[in-house]
């Protein structure tokens, strides 16, 4: 994960390394090159600005040049102000409703129907919930077929109501059958489109609206890089969701969309997929990935 990356800022952090005496000019030439990383990586182009500015900034507050180990500080600085870059803490995710309403939000093919799966599975084998998965994509009856796979294959009831073309109403029908069935976390999987469409965005506002979820969670293909960042950022004005998941991460070499997401939509990364089975569902640490991403 991230290899070009992770290289690109060790090569970047060489340059300190056989000088006798590190001088200003050693630590601008190395922040260059760490900018030229994260540019390599699809973040964009003010983020990596702004990121190699405010370390500047930290390595000028802190002396960096007359400390014993000024490249190990310099790798420090890096490493934090990515983990902040990445949304600092870890963002928990809110199962306070009764039931917990989790709408899942993203273009078709983003993962979401995996997501849905692999989160119930989560939320039943490591929180001791008991969810229910709802199909409301009316448009593809294929995919409601697959929300039945993916249940099935972790023994989690799914509801849906083929003959229905009212996304709301299926929802909310769910969310009663659920407070009936003893159910205490509803998640609502809804269809998605190739692109960003005012009807799509429309519909899942209506969702939204009625069904008032606890949880909006977008989803969206890490391996998508800054197409990535641009429809978070469209699906946070109408739905000023709650969290990123960030899916297919296994396979994104790259790692724009999860280093500059937090920062443009100012919602945290909550979770990451990992891979397509069911427990290949990650919590999203941004110090660990920042820890990952320096070796
Ligand atoms: P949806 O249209 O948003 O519901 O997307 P799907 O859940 O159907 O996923 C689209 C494709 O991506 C499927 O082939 C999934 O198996 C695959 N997929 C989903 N999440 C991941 C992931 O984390 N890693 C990998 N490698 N593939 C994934």
């Amino acid at each position: 994960m991230f290899d070009n990356l992770s290289d690109k800022l060790d090569k970047a952090f060489h340059i300190l390394k056989g000088h006798g005496k590190i001088t200003e000019v050693n630590v601008a030439e190395t922040l260059k090159e760490v900018r030229r990383a994260l540019l390599d990586a699809d973040v964009n182009f003010k983020i990596a600005k702004d990121f190699t500015t405010k370390v500047k900034e930290k390595a000028i507050g802190q002396d960096v040049l007359t400390t014993l180990q000024p490249g190990q500080l310099l790798v420090k600085l890096v490493k934090d102000e990515l983990t902040e870059l990445m949304g600092g803490d870890v963002a928990g995710i809110n199962l306070s409703g009764n039931p917990t309403v989790i709408l899942m939000a993203g273009l078709q093919g983003s993962g979401k129907t995996t997501f849905s799966g692999k989160l119930a599975n989560y939320l039943l084998t490591k929180k001791n919930k008991k969810p229910l998965l709802v199909a409301c994509d009316i448009y593809r009856p294929a995919a409601i077929q697959q929300l039945y796979v993916v249940g099935d294959s972790i023994g989690v009831e799914v509801y849906s109501e083929p003959e229905n073309k009212n996304p709301v109403e299926i929802a909310q029908n769910a969310i009663k059958h659920a407070k009936a069935n003893g159910f205490n976390v509803v998640i609502v999987d809804t269809a998605g489109r190739l692109a960003v469409d005012a009807e799509m965005m429309d519909e899942i506002e209506r969702v939204h609206k009625a069904i008032q979820p606890q949880e909006t969670l977008f989803v969206v293909d890490a391996m998508t890089g800054q197409d990535a960042v641009n429809t978070a950022k469209t699906f946070n004005e109408r739905l000023n969701f709650d969290g990123v998941i960030l899916t297919k991460l296994d396979g994104d070499t790259r790692g724009g969309a999860a280093i500059s997401i937090k920062s443009v939509v100012n919602k945290p990364i909550k979770f990451v997929g990992t891979g397509e089975k069911m427990d290949a569902i990650d919590v999203f640490y941004p110090i660990r990935m920042a820890e990952r991403i320096l070796g």
